[in-house]
């Protein structure tokens, strides 16, 4: 069933609720021009979702595993059919090229589909006897309501990563999506419906009080887990208030990801890793190349190589045909990339290309390449979360390797060389929560992807994933006359 743009935007009000009419509206980054306006929903409207949500919990948590299956599999089918129109609204709310938003839609529909047969596989266990009278059982059972709370950098990704693992274990969820960005999570939602996920199982807050509604959904006692993406420091904060009911928190938080270029790498390899790490969604990833440390016997040919390469990079409306850059999502991210740039200069970096705010207005910021960035410049302790790759210079192994761990935050790391010793030392070495070897792009929706340090707790995608949204209960049956 294929649905026109028009009709994947959900702009009218299904309940009415608390916020009685208000909406707030939602913008093109490309042009600052208003594409829809969405409901603006009060706590009391999330209260309210949640009790739908966990009256919907009652009768979802009892269908068949492949019941479950069926119902998932057909948003699947359905999203797949209508990648185009949710790539293109994607892409207008967000800013990040067309492709960029097939992709990460067709990546997030692929998560969907494993969560949708590895729900047939959820399974307890029957433990070894450890008395004659009795045998003990472990069940595996869906934790109940879910808040999930979703960024705008991936306003698909995030949010189907989340619903398709805890739906296929049996929970509900009521999303609250990132205010830049409600309108894919909403044409999603519009999918499920038609996909027959059954009223109350799958609820969409969208509001511009993210405080107040967020404190709703990571304090009632109702909601089992919080399921987090975002930045460490609101991660923080849900995980302060989710303790007060002692819930399950599941956080995917900031990254500060160092990407090291031994010298005994195939440099054109190494410059088209560094460019899918760093570049990709305009730099605004949270596992995008931060902090690169090249050896110093191939700095110099590395810098050569990779400057014209960025300087390749096409920025303009992510709708247009051929543009790889899009703009950045807000002002505010604007000031933060202008900030980190001009306090590496300060600091003694030299800006090679790029390096300030595009002709193009607006929020556009040039690709950038900046050579020789002291260890103390923001931009290596800092997440910059924009088009700008840090270039500094490295000698000794184990040197690199206490600058890359020099960080709270532990994502993703990534390093490039050809000796399979150090591949072990390295990948080991590195305080992450996942290692790129010889490759700038790893992610999938068959993979656990998550952080250590304060970069978060938990694991999404694979079967790891959909486990987080289980609890294990154990039975003795006593009285077993054998
Ligand atoms: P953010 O400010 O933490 O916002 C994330 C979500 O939390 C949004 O929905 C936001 O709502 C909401 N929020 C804000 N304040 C809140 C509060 N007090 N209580 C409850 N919810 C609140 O992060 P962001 O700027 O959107 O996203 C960028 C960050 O996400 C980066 O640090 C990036 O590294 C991280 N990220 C991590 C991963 C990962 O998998 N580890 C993936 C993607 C992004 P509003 O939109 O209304 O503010």
């Amino acid at each position: 069933m294929k649905l026109a743009v028009a009709d994947l935007i959900r702009e009218r009000f299904l309940t009415e609720g608390a916020c009685a009419g208000r909406t707030f509206p939602v913008l093109n980054p490309a042009d600052g021009q208003i594409l829809a306006h969405v409901p603006d929903r009060e706590p009391a409207d999330a209260e309210q979702a949640i009790q739908s949500a966990h009256q919907a919990f009652g009768t979802w948590k009892k269908y068949l595993a492949s019941e479950r299956s069926v119902v998932l599999r057909r948003w699947y089918d359905l999203i797949i059919e209508n990648l185009d129109e949710l790539s293109e609204i994607l892409t207008r709310e967000q800013g990040k090229p067309f492709d960029e938003s097939k992709t990460e839609i067709r990546n997030g529909a692929l998560g969907l589909e494993f969560a949708a047969e590895e729900a047939k596989r959820i399974a307890g266990e029957i433990l070894t006897p450890f008395r004659d009278d009795a045998r003990a059982l472990v069940l595996r059972q869906p934790l109940g309501v879910i808040a999930a709370i979703t960024p705008w950098n991936f306003p698909s990704g995030m949010v189907l990563r989340k619903i398709s693992a805890a739906l296929a274990a049996g929970c509900t969820v009521v999303c609250k999506p990132a205010e830049e960005t409600p309108l894919s999570a909403l044409a999603l939602a519009v999918l499920a419906e038609r996909a027959g996920v059954p009223p109350g199982v799958l609820n969409i807050i969208t509001t511009s009080q993210p405080a107040a509604v967020g404190a709703v959904l990571a304090t009632h006692p109702l909601v089992r887990g919080v399921a987090f993406t975002g930045s460490t420091e609101v991660g923080r904060l849900l995980m302060k208030q989710a303790s007060s009911t002692i819930k399950k928190v599941l956080l995917e938080l900031g990254g500060n990801a160092p990407f090291i270029i031994f010298d005994d790498v195939d440099i054109q390899e190494a410059v088209r890793g560094l460019i899918s790490s760093k570049f990709r969604n305009s730099g605004q990833t949270c596992i995008t190349a931060n902090r690169i440390f090249v050896h110093e016997a191939i700095y110099n040919d590395f810098v050569a190589s990779f400057v014209p390469e960025v300087q390749k990079l096409r920025l303009g409306n992510g709708l247009e045909p051929g543009v790889t850059q899009g703009p950045l999502i807000n002002q505010t991210a604007l000031r933060k990339v202008e900030e980190h740039v001009v306090d590496a200069v300060r600091k003694g970096a030299k800006i090679v290309t790029g390096g300030k705010v595009s002709a193009l207005g607006g929020t556009y910021f040039e690709p950038t390449v900046l050579v020789d960035v002291p260890l103390n410049a923001l931009l290596m302790s800092e997440e910059t979360f924009g088009p700008v790759a840090a270039l500094t210079r490295f000698r000794d192994e184990q040197d690199v390797i206490a600058q890359a761990n020099d960080t709270h935050q532990g994502l993703s790391a990534y390093f490039y060389t050809r000796d399979m010793k150090r591949i072990w030392r390295v990948s080991e070495a590195l305080e992450s929560g996942m290692v790129g070897v010889n490759t700038g792009a790893i992610t999938s929706a068959y993979i656990p992807f998550g952080g250590v340090k304060q970069s978060g707790l938990g694991r999404e995608g694979s079967h790891h994933g959909i486990e987080e949204y289980t609890e294990l209960k154990y039975v003795l049956m006593g009285s077993i006359d054998t």
